[in-house]
């Protein structure tokens, strides 16, 4: 027969089938993170044989699988997380989806899941969030959380290639972080628990790369502290804060103030926060973009950071500014870091929160609420 190629991903084939019973979404004062869900999905199958079915958003409904889908026994299984944000004008914003596409699609290729053309996703993804904007609160700090996910689903408990797969994408509304001003976080950094090693998978956004965090995690809150710092090596490297990047501010001996954050070397999750934060922080430096909030002697540093490190910077005084960087807060303050029985204590200022970390959180939302006009806010 004639060869027929693959089907790519087209958001011109989407389907829409809308609701016959809408939801009340809750009151935005009531909001707990991803407990609530809007009216529509998004869902795409694919088939190793004929690729990309047509598109659909349907209304939100479980989903029903075998029990022998591989998605249950071996967890080919990755998601992103991403916003879509009300702007002073009632219009509707992503923050940087390309990125959220790009990290997605190399989080598929790592797994032998199917790819896929980002702005295809992108497409999509603006039409559900318009058929829910109601879902999408509008009062300051708010937004709706995007889940796009994809799962390999075939019937089969042979471990191999993926044959069958689904992608699909949620949405929950969600309210602001910091409810009353700065909350800093307090660490444990037990080098006995390991995120990430070379020619791992810590670079992808795969679903198993979390369940085994929770544990680490209920352990730390037991001693005390909300958030792993996770450390990797013989030399304890710092590597990422829960499920946050991390940036460290160190005065240096000449007086410059360093912002420093790991290196993509494999370990660290290539976050759409932390990459946003470098270049807000390099823009300051070459004078592209300068910020009266950020210091004029500020030097970006993506390199390797040790714990031996930062104990000397703490002893020396010169230990500035320690926080998280993810989607769901934008920069989580640091004030304590737990490490072989005894505490380090960074300054967090009398709001909670340093300065550079204020800085960069005025920034990156004025960008993804469209006060200032920029390229990485992209309006549906
Ligand atoms: N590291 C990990 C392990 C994460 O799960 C996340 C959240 N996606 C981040 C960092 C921050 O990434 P982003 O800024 O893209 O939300």
């Amino acid at each position: 027969g004639e060869f027929i190629g693959l089907k790519e991903l087209d958001a011109r084939s989407l389907l829409i089938q809308k609701t016959q019973s809408p939801k009340k979404p809750p009151p935005s004062q009531s909001l707990v993170f991803g407990a609530n869900f809007s009216d529509h999905m998004l869902s795409v199958p694919w088939n190793s044989a004929t690729g990309w079915s047509a598109p659909t958003i349907h209304p939100y409904s479980p989903l029903q699988l075998d029990p022998s889908a591989v998605i249950f026994h071996y967890a080919p299984s990755l998601f992103e997380g991403m916003k879509a944000y009300k702007d002073v004008n009632g219009k509707v914003r992503l923050f940087r989806p390309d990125m959220n596409m790009k990290r997605m699609n190399t989080s598929a290729d790592r797994l032998a899941l199917p790819t896929f053309e980002g702005e295809q996703l992108i497409t999509l993804i603006k039409k559900l969030v318009s058929l829910d904007k109601a879902w999408i609160p509008s009062e300051p700090g708010h937004s709706l959380y995007i889940r796009p996910t994809l799962i390999g689903t075939q019937a089969a408990l042979g471990v191999g290639a993926t044959t069958d797969a689904l992608l699909f994408v949620i949405s929950s509304p969600v309210g602001p972080y910091y409810k009353t001003g700065f909350k800093p976080v307090a660490l444990d950094a037990d080098p006995s628990r390991v995120r990430a090693w070379p020619g791992g998978v810590g670079q992808f956004k795969l679903g198993g790369n979390y369940a085994p965090g929770i544990k680490p995690q209920m352990e730390a809150a037991k001693k005390g502290y909300q958030q792993n710092l996770w450390l990797f090596g013989d030399q304890h490297l710092l590597t990422e804060v829960g499920t946050m990047n991390l940036f460290v501010v160190l005065k240096n001996a000449d007086g410059s103030i360093e912002l420093v954050t790991p290196p993509l070397n494999g370990m660290i999750l290539p976050g759409v926060t932390r990459d946003s934060i470098l270049g807000i922080a390099r823009d300051h430096v070459s004078g592209e973009s300068r910020l009266d909030d950020l210091p004029a002697n500020l030097v970006v540093s993506e390199r390797e950071i040790s714990m031996g490190e930062v104990i000397k910077a703490s002893e020396e005084g010169r230990l500035v500014e320690m926080f998280g960087a993810g989607t769901a807060a934008v920069v989580s303050p640091v004030d304590r870091v737990g490490y072989q029985g005894s505490d380090i204590h960074i300054p967090v200022g009398s709001d909670g929160a340093g300065e550079i970390a204020k800085a960069m959180l005025k920034r990156i939302s004025d960008i993804q609420l469209g006060r200032v006009e920029h390229p990485w806010s992209v309006v549906v």
